[in-house]
């Protein structure tokens, strides 16, 4: 698909290119018969001026006196030739070429007194002019004079071979100018482009650049940027009230787990037991899924890190193994833990923790029980990789797309394990703040692979 640049400069040089090559030929063509109009003038002009001499040479005597009438012939005429015919067809003096045409009729001489006509003359194009001249009374003769078109043939030629050199040009210097006026034109637009690019509900502080067009691109670049700013103050609001939420949960759910132990411990109940037990379980969960979103809100309105010190990723990983053992060994799970080299990046090493854990846990929550999960870490020549792989349920492939998504919960686990569908969205802002990024291959029934890529300092140097 052309661009809507190529597309006009495209149409507009076709257009220009018509309208040109019409102008050409009429200018060619008005140039042409201008000439050919001045050409006549001259010869009109000579054969009066040749008519005049040999009514002076009759009065004189010794009629006609070719040298004398030459010498009336002007110099822009030099190469015309002319012919003096009595009314009776005969011819009293002639050029050499000349008497090679054909002799018009005394009556249509008469009758046109003045014609002027277009002939051939040895294949080449001539101009001639038929003259009634009227020397005394009743003594009549035909003058004809002839001149070549060649000069008015050449002129037109290099006229031709100008237009021929020039209209290109001028398509191109056209082509070339409307390009970059619309590429000016347009280049509030790829700042739209741009902006609506960068801008996401995460960080919806990017405005397009204003400019300085009151037209339309003016009017819609206010209005996009008045529409940002909407949604920048909802998006705030929104956040500023999840937070408040989780936050104000916090207190009445510890309240309330002190409260649920404090009956735990006098209630006998086996059945009432049963209820405390579930209890405690839904509230872990709403603490769990509260401090997740708490978590959330504030890594997405940090754009920094708030700590940003070298972290040796081996160690944190054997950190995330030792916590994690024991709800792996709760559900006979190994972990096996692979460095293949030291490696060191800068961040924040809770966060970085934080997201490694959440990985080990789904690993661990998904995968079946005498199963093993790989936690591996490496690097390239640009990136460090920690890679998490287990055996599990794995996770269909039209869910992928979609699986750090916010509370989004996979159709396989959803009413298997309990879960707030935080726990990815969490790992790929941690990673993101590093300057990473984390990506999945998996298959349903098969297992997954988790890895978070993050940029090799060593690399960077
Ligand atoms: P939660 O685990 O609390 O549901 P997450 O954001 O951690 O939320 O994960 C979102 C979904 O991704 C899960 O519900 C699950 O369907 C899928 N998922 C994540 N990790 C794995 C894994 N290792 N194996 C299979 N499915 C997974």
């Amino acid at each position: 698909m052309l661009s809507i640049r190529t597309r006009i400069v495209a149409a507009s040089s076709i257009v220009f290119a018509l309208v040109l090559a019409a102008l050409a030929v009429g200018i060619l063509r008005s140039f042409e018969n201008a000439s050919i109009a001045a050409l006549d003038a001259q010869m009109q002009g000579c054969a009066t001026a040749l008519e005049s001499e040999l009514e002076e040479q009759k009065a004189e005597g010794g009629f006609p006196r070719l040298n004398e009438l030459r010498h009336q012939i002007p110099a822009e005429l030099s190469h015309a030739q002319f012919r003096l015919v009595d009314t009776a067809g005969t011819t009293l003096l002639a050029d050499s070429l000349i008497a090679l045409l054909p002799i018009e009729a005394w009556q249509s001489v008469q009758r046109n007194r003045h014609s002027v006509q277009f002939t051939t003359l040895v294949d080449r194009p001539f101009r001639s002019v038929w003259w009634y001249v009227d020397v005394e009374d009743g003594e009549h003769y035909a003058l004809q004079i002839i001149a070549p078109l060649t000069q008015v043939a050449s002129a037109v030629n290099r006229l031709r071979t100008l237009f021929i050199f020039a209209l290109p040009m001028a398509l191109l210097l056209l082509g070339v100018a409307t390009s970059l006026i619309i590429k000016r034109s347009f280049r509030p637009i790829s700042n739209i482009i741009d902006t609506a690019n960068r801008i996401n509900a995460r960080d919806l502080t990017g405005r397009i650049p204003p400019g300085r067009s009151n037209d339309e691109i003016g009017a819609l670049t206010r209005t996009l940027n008045a529409m940002i700013e909407r949604l920048q103050s909802a998006f705030a609001a929104q956040k500023q009230f999840i937070a408040d939420l989780s936050h104000e949960y916090g207190t009445p759910l510890t309240i309330l787990r002190s409260e649920l132990e404090f009956a735990s411990a006098r209630v006998k109940d086996a059945e009432a037991q049963e209820s405390i037990r579930l209890g405690f379980s839904e509230i872990d969960r709403l603490k769990r899924m509260t401090d997740d979103l708490l978590l959330l809100t504030r890594l997405d309105s940090s754009e920094q890190l708030i700590a940003r010190k070298p972290v040796r990723l081996d160690e944190l990983l054997a950190e995330s193994c030792r916590r994690m053992a024991s709800l792996a060994a709760e559900r006979s799970i190994a972990l096996n833990l692979h460095i293949e080299e030291v490696c060191e990046i800068n961040g924040d090493e809770d966060r970085l923790q934080r997201a490694v854990s959440n990985l080990i846990d789904n690993a661990i929550k998904y995968s079946p029980a005498g199963s093993t999960v790989g936690i591996q870490l490496g690097s390239d020549d640009t990136k460090v990789s920690i890679t998490i792989t287990d055996p599990g349920k794995g996770i269909p492939a039209e869910e992928l797309p979609f699986i750090f998504d916010r509370f989004r919960r996979g159709a396989l686990t959803r009413t298997a394990e309990p879960g707030s569908g935080l726990g990815l969205a969490i790992v790929q802002r941690i990673a993101e703040l590093h300057g990473g990024r984390v990506r999945v291959e998996s298959v349903a029934g098969k297992g997954s692979t988790f890895r978070i890529e993050f940029p090799n300092l060593k690399a960077s140097g």
